[in-house]
């Protein structure tokens, strides 16, 4: 916000409320070289959804990141784009239900995975690969244990129980 005294580009807010229609949001601004007040009005539909990342800064939400993050999940898996849409969708409404305009990262991938889950496991595994970090990778990996012996794939079943058997009469 530029200063309309002095041009300079930096100011402090010292005050913000929303308007009495409650679609725009006035903001008291000081000018940091100049000292001088001004006040800003913002349309509240004009303002973005945030998504707070872990180390603290913050991004713009963006629907096409969220559709290309799953796209790279699903990719060649039985999932419909019908269905992917409908998870964008999802994942959006969450945002913007959100009194503070604003969600973290870690709502938003637990939402994804929470969803792709009971979609396909193999897009799951992808998704939550990228998503989580290397600590939780003792955490992930018994997931994934856990995840492979309750549903295991269709393809893989047979294979698996061979192996049992063998396993069986080598015992
Ligand atoms: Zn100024």
């Amino acid at each position: 916000m530029k200063c309309p005294f002095c041009g300079f580009g930096q100011d402090r807010v010292i005050d913000s409320r929303e308007s009495r229609e409650a679609d725009s949001i006035r903001r008291r601004r000081e000018c940091e070289k100049c000292n001088r007040r001004f006040t800003t009005y913002e349309r509240i539909d004009e303002i973005p959804y945030m998504v707070a990342k872990k180390d603290g800064r913050r991004e713009k939400f963006e629907r096409r990141k969220v559709l290309d993050g799953l796209m790279r999940a699903c990719q060649k898996r039985p999932i419909s784009t019908i269905k992917v849409g409908q998870l964008v969708d999802e994942v959006e409404a969450f945002v913007t239900e959100s009194s503070e305009r604003e969600r973290t990262t870690a709502e938003i991938g637990e939402l994804i995975m929470d969803r792709l889950k009971s979609l396909d496991t193999v897009a799951y595994i992808r998704f939550a690969s990228v998503y989580r970090d290397f600590k939780d990778v003792r955490e992930f990996k018994e997931e994934l244990e856990q995840l492979l012996s309750h549903h295991g794939e269709k393809r893989a079943k047979g294979e698996r129980e061979a192996g049992e058997k063998r396993t069986k009469s080598q015992s």
